[in-house]
């Protein structure tokens, strides 16, 4: 029998550790500020840069929406980033993901200050993971994967994990978090060079997925009661939606579920997950900016 990992309901206790955390920030004359910056018109990130403000709004931060043209050049974005680094009234710094064709993302991230990387994508950010400083901000996907596991009971010391991604925002920070002391797992990465990947999963406790392949993991690559979650969000057609297509995992979730321990489910696992962290993240560069 699996039980469901419940990420509306984890997101929900975190953000409320947040809204105390930000009353306590207040009551010392702290107003954590993040600032969001979006270039450009993907339908998507509006979404999502939507809900990071509105988040902050119903936590107490103060926010800052910067709305960019698609047309923004490199140095005009990069100048924007000058800004925010230089406001004492911002403590987090987030550009939406993906930029226009044209501008040089890596470039961005290198800009901002390392203290207001709430994403946790800047070089000085990666290094602290990989040096377990914890002063560094972890990326927000899978910090939310490592509350889910915790907030589920899972004992990560000694598992074997399977992650199946090499990203720098999921699968590598994902797997530096399992193997990190303190979580203590044995970790395998997986990409699309890996040979017989059915089998390397077959070998796992814990099953980390974040391919970007609509239900590709199967029922015969998971173990009797693995733990597996569920990091990919796909749009695949459905012409019975309204919408005329429905969001799957990267994992054949109905007959996946019968065999594991606990299955994050897609949408309602690692997704809510990902906007609770960015709001610890803001509230940590506060903490630490001061
Ligand atoms: P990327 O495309 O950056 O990385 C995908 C990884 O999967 C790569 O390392 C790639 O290998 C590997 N891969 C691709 N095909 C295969 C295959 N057939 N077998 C094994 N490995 C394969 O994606 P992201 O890490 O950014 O995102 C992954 C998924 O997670 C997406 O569905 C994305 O939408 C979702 N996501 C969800 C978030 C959330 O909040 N829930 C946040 C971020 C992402 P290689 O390196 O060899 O190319």
């Amino acid at each position: 029998m699996s039980s469901v990992i419940d990420g509306k309901a984890v997101a929900a206790s975190v953000l409320e550790e947040c809204r105390a955390e930000v009353q306590e920030l207040k009551s010392k004359g702290i107003t954590p500020g993040l600032a969001v910056v979006l270039v450009g018109d993907d339908p998507a990130s509006h979404v999502y840069v939507g809900s990071k403000v509105r988040t902050c709004g119903d936590l107490g931060l103060y926010s800052r929406k910067i709305e960019l043209p698609a047309t923004t050049t490199q140095e005009e974005l990069l100048a924007v980033v000058r800004e925010l680094n230089a406001d004492p009234a911002i403590h987090g710094i987030l550009v939406q993901s993906p930029p226009p064709k044209h501008i040089d993302e890596e470039a961005v991230v290198r800009a901002l200050d390392p203290r207001k990387d709430v994403d946790g994508f800047h070089p000085e950010n990666v290094a602290k993971l990989a040096l377990e400083d914890p002063t560094g901000f972890v990326p927000c996907t899978p910090a939310g994967c490592m509350r889910l596991l915790a907030a589920s009971g899972v004992k990560t010391a000694g598992a074997e994990a399977v992650v199946i991604g090499r990203s720098m925002i999921v699968g590598k920070p994902m797997a530096l978090l399992l193997m990190a002391k303190g979580s203590d797992a044995t970790v395998t990465i997986a990409h699309s060079r890996s040979k017989d990947l059915p089998a390397i999963c077959r070998r796992a406790d814990i099953i980390v997925a974040a391919v970007g392949r609509p239900e590709m993991v199967k029922a015969d690559w998971v173990k009797d009661g693995a733990v597996v979650i569920d990091v990919g969000i796909n749009r695949i057609d459905d012409p019975s939606t309204k919408k005329g297509y429905r969001l799957v995992g990267d994992v054949a979730y109905d007959e996946v579920a019968p065999k594991c321990s606990a299955i994050t489910p897609v949408p309602g696992g690692v997704g809510p997950m990902t906007i609770a962290l960015l709001m610890k993240n803001t509230l940590q560069a506060a903490r630490q900016l001061g």
